[in-house]
This record gives structure tokens, sequence and C-alpha cells, in this order.
């Protein structure tokens, strides 16, 4: 696509540096005569806030239009964390025994828009942050693993959270019944009981599908939807415990 082009010319210039680890950094920082450092501009918390630092300069504008997080730079961030403290003494169950079902939609992470830290809650993503059939059997498997590690269990009631959320990808897919039918593994006769463009209803039928399907003592489930405008999460159904039901699929 034409529109892409510059991102790659960028890109494509960098593999070639003629020092240092962050060309697009060092070029921007050329351009503007600029004195900080790449590891300075790490340290203020990252190249992306860095740059920003800068937008109101051209030569950064034209950097910013065209940048897109490759893989170096994600590397870099990495070696940041891996000095981290908070890293270190987690297990493989979720601290918080939380659980978060949330969309794939980059402005939906639950680590950000819920402020969980690392270790603290297992998250699963998919399209629409749906509990779909597919979902369903992740569940089950992950099931598997926590029995395979009662000792570190926490104490306490666990908790589910589903987070749907506005402006979602599902609207576009709407108008593919089929392929929706498909991720659900239903008729496309019986897709509007999904709800798919409707997240206050979505998330109260996926909230169900969990109360059908899931059983056991001490588990919560809930549905909130969050406002991509407002960045504020709305509750739609509180935690509501399962039914203990006849044969538990925990
Ligand atoms: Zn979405």
């Amino acid at each position: 696509m034409p529109h892409r082009t510059p991102a790659r010319r960028i890109r494509g210039r960098r593999r070639h540096p003629p020092t240092g680890p962050t060309p697009r950094l060092t070029d921007a920082s050329a351009d503007l005569g600029n004195r900080i450092s790449h590891s300075a501009a790490e340290r203020i918390s990252g190249t992306s806030i860095a740059v920003n630092r800068w937008h109101h300069h051209s030569p950064i504008q034209d950097a910013r239009e065209t940048y897109t997080t490759d893989v170096p730079t994600l590397i870099r961030r990495n070696a940041q964390f891996a000095t981290a403290e908070s890293r270190h003494g987690l297990v493989i169950n979720p601290t918080g025994n939380m659980m978060v079902v949330a969309c794939v939609d980059p402005r939906v992470d639950p680590a950000h828009v819920l402020g969980l830290d690392n270790g603290e809650a297992a998250i699963l993503r998919n399209v629409g942050g749906r509990i779909t059939p597919a979902t369903l059997r992740t569940m089950a498997l992950l099931s598997k693993v926590g029995a395979a590690n009662t000792a570190t269990h926490r104490p306490g009631d666990w908790n589910l959270m589903i987070l749907h959320h506005t402006d979602c990808g599902m609207n576009d897919l709407a108008s593919f019944p089929d392929a929706l039918a498909d991720y659900f593994e239903i008729a496309p006769s019986e897709l509007e009981r999904k709800h798919v463009t409707d997240p206050r209803r979505s998330v109260r039928t996926d909230v169900d599908v969990i109360l059908e399907n899931l059983h056991g003592p001490a588990f919560f489930v809930s549905g909130l939807i969050y406002d991509v405008d407002t960045g504020q999460i709305e509750t739609i159904v509180p935690p509501t415990p399962l039914t203990l039901g006849e044969a538990s699929t925990r």
C-alpha cells in the first residue's frame, strides 16, 4: 500500500545505522541538534514518550507519523523490564485470583485500563472479549494448569471479569454473519442472541454463558464495559457466584 512506503523506507534505513541501537531517535536528535542521549530518552520511560516530547518539531512530527513499533524497540524495553524487582517471586497462579476476558482492541488492554500488575491476573483476549466455545475450552485447559500447581494456590475467592467495550470491531464484523456464526459455533440464524453490536447486552449474554457452563464454589463472574472515549468502566453485571452445578468444570 502506498501509504506504508515511508515507514518501510525508514525501517530500511534503520537497519544500517552509522552508530547506536536506535537510529530513529538518533536521527531525530541529530535533526534537532538535541543533546539528549538515547539511553536518557529510554530512562524517561520509553521511546514513544521521548518522541512525544518533541512532537511540535517538524522533523519529529515526520518521524512520529511514520513510526511503527519495531522489534528492536521492544527488546530494549524488555531489557529494562528484566531488571525490575517487581517481576521476581511470581508464580504461575495469578496473585489476584483474577481472570479477565477482554477484546484484542489495542485500546482496551486490561493491564492498562484496569491497572493490573504483572502476575496479578490471567488475561484472555479475543475478538470482542467473547465467551465462545473456544474461550471455554481455553478455560478448561487453564483449570488443568491450576490443578497441576495447587502448591501455589492462594486462598480466597476467584473472580472472572468479562470486559466488553464501546466502538468495538465487532460492529464491523456484523456484516459477516457467517464468519461470526463460525466464531460462536452457532447457526447464522442464532447470531442475533449474541448481540455483537451492543456491549451492554453482549456482556450480559456472556456472563450467562459462563453461569451455564462453569460451576463451583468461591468463584464469581462479572460483566463490565469500557468506554474508549472516557476511559471509564461501567459495571453491567456485578460479581455473581457460580452455581455449584452437578459436575464442576473448573
Ligand atoms: Zn473490541
